[in-house]
This record gives structure tokens, C-alpha cells and sequence, in this order.
């Protein structure tokens, strides 16, 4: 049996210096965001179940994955995905209000929670980032969101990204590429999976993002999307690929990419690393949308956005040593000898209060061990009080780099580490 003083299975404990590392990626994001003039949205963790388990949905999220509970006489669910919580939120806030104020370019970052099987690069609490770009149909909003994707896994200096891009057309073209689908996986029936007997009768194009099925030899002549486009559809794709060449960012078509969720339409993608292999490689994924504003109530106004995968970007990073972890460290460290009261205390809430990190010792060790400390700390200057200052109101104040040692007055102490520290830098 599962100790239960153990985290549950898919989840993790971040510790140390592995937060420092989803710090430094979650400031790149924001920094990033700015620049392209997306504002963050924070909704519940949780939504009604309707949120979510919108009709036609049939993806295996919806269907299998979400952990879903009862409370009173609401039916609850950990969100899976931020794309349904941030337009149920757009909806009931009526930010369409102002078509001036449109497209709203939001994102969110935080937990998300799906009952997959766990395994590298796939766990049941994961963090995504996303973006939506809410209320304004254009092919340079496709690619200023293909875009901020690509720059923040540049930012983070991850190599060989590539990215996978696909159009679904519109409502039509789906249409008829669906009867396509259908007549050609008919003979082929019972090679497939179960799932993809449900997929085959509720929306046929998922067969095609099956996981079981993919390798199938049935699954390389499939018909193509790109056969089954209007014009109008063609042109929009056209359009995306031209800005995606003209910001030089490295694609491939992928005609038999569909994506997980239902609500997509149009452009479609997924970034992945150039040499990935496996089922966890894509680092984020998303497209647009039509119809789930309408659906909330919004009227009807597509989006566009993705969903980014914390942990498979950080792990990346760390796989191509392009992100380091901060070791702890701290500027100024106190160290009290003797009776010295609270003297060690305030010497180091002043010198906060000025603006440094400062750490002192708590437990009167020795002076030995308060050294070790401080070193570890990597402490560029060391404050060392015993009761002769703490009488006079003075310290020792020792430059670590340079080896000197004076005494200083209390009122000089802040100015005189402000020295040292300029001095190493
Ligand atoms: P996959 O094909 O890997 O199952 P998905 O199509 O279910 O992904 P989306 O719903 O589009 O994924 O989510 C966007 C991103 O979130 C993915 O590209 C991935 O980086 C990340 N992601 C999705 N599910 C998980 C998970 N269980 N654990 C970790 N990251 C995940
Ligand atoms: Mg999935």
C-alpha cells in the first residue's frame, strides 16, 4: 500500500535550488508577456464541472482525466487545461463590452490536474503557462502567439525547437474532411482501438491524435486536411505561414496534426524539440478557436492561445545545461560571540532594512561553525560582534575577498558594507 506520508503518485515537492530554476522561468514568462502586451488573468483551480465537460467534448481529458468531486449540491473539477476558466471568465466579466479594448490578450500560469499515467514528462498536478488572445480573427494573431512561445524557449536558451503547424480550416472544411475520415477508417475498423470506435462515431478527426494508433500502417494514407480546404480557409493558412517566414521561425507542416482539445479551428500547432522522440515532447501546443466564446454566452468571437508545459520546458533546459540553479547565498553575514544580547539581531535588521541579504547565527555555535556558515553562504562580508562591541556600538567588519577586518561604528556599518560590495563586484 501507498504510504500516505508520501506525495500521491504524479505529483512532485519542489525544494531548494529546483525553485530557484521555476523562479527564473516564471520571471522570463512575465518579462516576456509584457514586452508582447498580454496581461495575466489568476482564475479558481476549480470550476463547476460544466466549465469543462462542455457538450461535443469528447477528448480523453474530459472524459477520463479530470478529477471531478461532489461539495454540497455543486459538482466540482480541478481545472485540466486554462483555456475554458479564462474564457468563462472573460464571458462573466463581459469583457467583449468594448470592441475597441478587443482583441484581450491575457495568460495565466499555475497548477493543472489530470488523472493520466505518470511518467517522464507527464505527471497528475503540472503547471502550465498559457496565453489567449480573445475577440479578433487574424492570421498575425496566430503568429504573434507562435511567436511568444518560440521567444520565451529561446529565452530560456532552449535549442532546436521546432514547430509543427497545421490548419483545420473552417467549420466546412472540417465538415468534409470528417466524412472523409469516416469513409476511409471504415474497412479499418478493427484494427483500431476502442477509443477510436468512439472517436470514429463522435468526431473522427481525434482518431488521427491517437496514441495507440498513430504508428498503424492504415494511419500513413489517411486523408490529408489539406485536401479538404476551402479557399477562404487556404488563404488564411497561407497567410500564417507567410509570418511565420517572415519572423524566421522554423516550421514544418503537419497535416495530420489535430491537437488533444475539441474547440480548435484553423491554424493548429505544437512545438516541439527537433530530435524528440516519444510521447511527452511537445513543450507547448494550441491553436485556434471558434465557438466557446459563443458557448459561454459570449457571443460569437474566436481566440486564439496555447498551453505551455512548465516542467517539460524546464526539464529541457536543464538537459541542455541552459538554465543553472541559484545556490542560496546571502551578502552580509552577523556572527554574535558572547553575550551579546539581541546587538547581532539588530545589526541585521538594519542592514535589511538598507537593502542587503542578510543572515546571522541563531544557536550561539562557535565561531568555527559560524564561519562554515557564512562561507557557504558565500558571504562577501562577515560582521563580527562580541561584548566589547556591543558595549561601544561598534562591529568588526570584515571584506572576505580582500581579507582586511576593521572596526566600524553602527552608524557607518550600512555605508561601509555598501563599500564592500561595490568593491567586489
Ligand atoms: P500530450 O499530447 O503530451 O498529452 P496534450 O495535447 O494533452 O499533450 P495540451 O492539453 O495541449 O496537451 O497542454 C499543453 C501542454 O501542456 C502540452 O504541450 C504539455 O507541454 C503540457 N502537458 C499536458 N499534459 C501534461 C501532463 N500530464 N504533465 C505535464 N505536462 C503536460
Ligand atoms: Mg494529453
Amino acid at each position: 500500500m501507498a504510504n500516505k506520508y508520501q506525495v500521491p503518485r504524479g505529483t512532485q515537492d519542489f525544494l531548494g535550488e529546483t525553485v530557484s530554476l521555476w523562479q527564473k522561468v516564471e520571471t522570463i514568462i512575465r518579462e516576456e508577456c509584457a514586452r508582447y502586451g498580454y496581461s495575466e488573468i489568476r482564475t479558481p483551480i476549480f470550476e463547476h464541472t460544466e466549465v469543462f465537460k462542455t457538450e461535443n467534448d469528447s477528448s480523453d481529458m474530459v472524459t477520463k482525466e479530470m478529477y471531478t468531486f461532489n461539495m454540497g449540491d455543486s459538482s466540482l473539477t480541478l481545472r485540466p487545461e486554462g483555456t475554458k476558466g479564462v474564457i468563462r471568465s472573460f464571458v462573466e466579466h463581459k469583457m467583449y463590452g468594448n470592441p475597441a479594448e478587443l482583441p484581450q490578450k491575457l495568460y495565466y500560469m499555475g497548477p493543472m490536474f489530470r488523472h493520466e499515467r505518470p511518467q517522464k514528462g507527464r505527471y497528475r498536478q503540472f503547471h502550465q503557462f498559457g496565453i489567449e488572445a480573445i475577440g479578433a480573427k487574424s492570421p498575425l494573431l496566430d503568429v504573434e502567439a507562435i511567436a511568444l512561445g518560440y521567444d520565451i524557449s529561446k529565452k530560456l536558451g532552449l535549442k532546436n525547437i521546432k514547430i509543427l503547424v497545421n490548419s483545420l480550416g473552417d467549420e466546412e472544411s472540417r465538415n468534409n474532411y470528417r466524412n472523409a475520415l469516416r469513409e476511409y477508417f471504415k474497412p479499418y475498423l478493427d484494427e483500431l482501438c476502442e477509443d477510436c470506435h468512439r472517436r470514429y462515431e463522435q468526431n473522427p478527426l481525434r482518431i488521427l491524435d491517437c496514441k495507440i494508433d498513430k504508428d498503424k500502417e492504415c494511419f500513413k494514407n489517411a486523408p490529408s486536411i489539406k485536401d479538404y480546404l476551402n479557399e477562404s480557409s487556404k488563404e488564411y493558412f497561407a497567410l500564417v505561414l507567410k509570418g511565420l517566414d517572415d519572423l524566421g521561425i522554423p516550421y514544418e507542416i503537419d497535416d495530420h496534426l489535430v491537437r488533444g482539445l475539441d474547440y480548435y479551428s484553423n491554424t493548429v500547432f505544437e512545438a516541439v524539440p527537433v530530435d524528440a522522440t516519444g510521447q511527452q515532447a511537445a513543450v507547448f501546443a494550441g491553436g485556434q478557436y471558434d465557438g466557446l466564446v459563443n458557448y459561454f454566452g459570449g457571443g460569437d468571437l474566436p481566440g486564439v492561445g496555447f498551453g505551455m508545459g512548465l516542467e517539460r520546458m524546464i526539464n529541457l533546459a536543464v538537459e541542455q545545461n541552459s538554465l543553472q540553479a541559484e545556490t542560496r547565498h546571502s551578502d552580509v553575514y552577523v556572527i554574535s560571540l558572547g553575550n551579546v544580547s539581541t546587538y547581532g539581531l539588530q545589526i541585521t535588521q538594519m542592514l535589511r532594512d538598507a537593502g542587503y541579504s542578510v543572515e546571522m547565527d541563531y544557536q550561539g555555535r562557535s565561531l568555527k561553525a559560524q564561519f562554515k556558515t557564512s562561507d557557504r553562504l558565500n558571504s562577501k562580508v562577515i560582521i563580527i560582534v562580541g561584548e566589547d562591541e556591543c558595549g561601544n556600538k561598534t562591529a568588526q567588519v570584515k571584506d572576505v575577498a580582500n581579507k582586511t577586518q576593521e572596526t566600524v561604528e553602527f552608524a557607518r556599518l550600512s555605508e561601509t558594507v555598501g563599500n564592500i560590495l561595490k568593491g567586489n563586484e
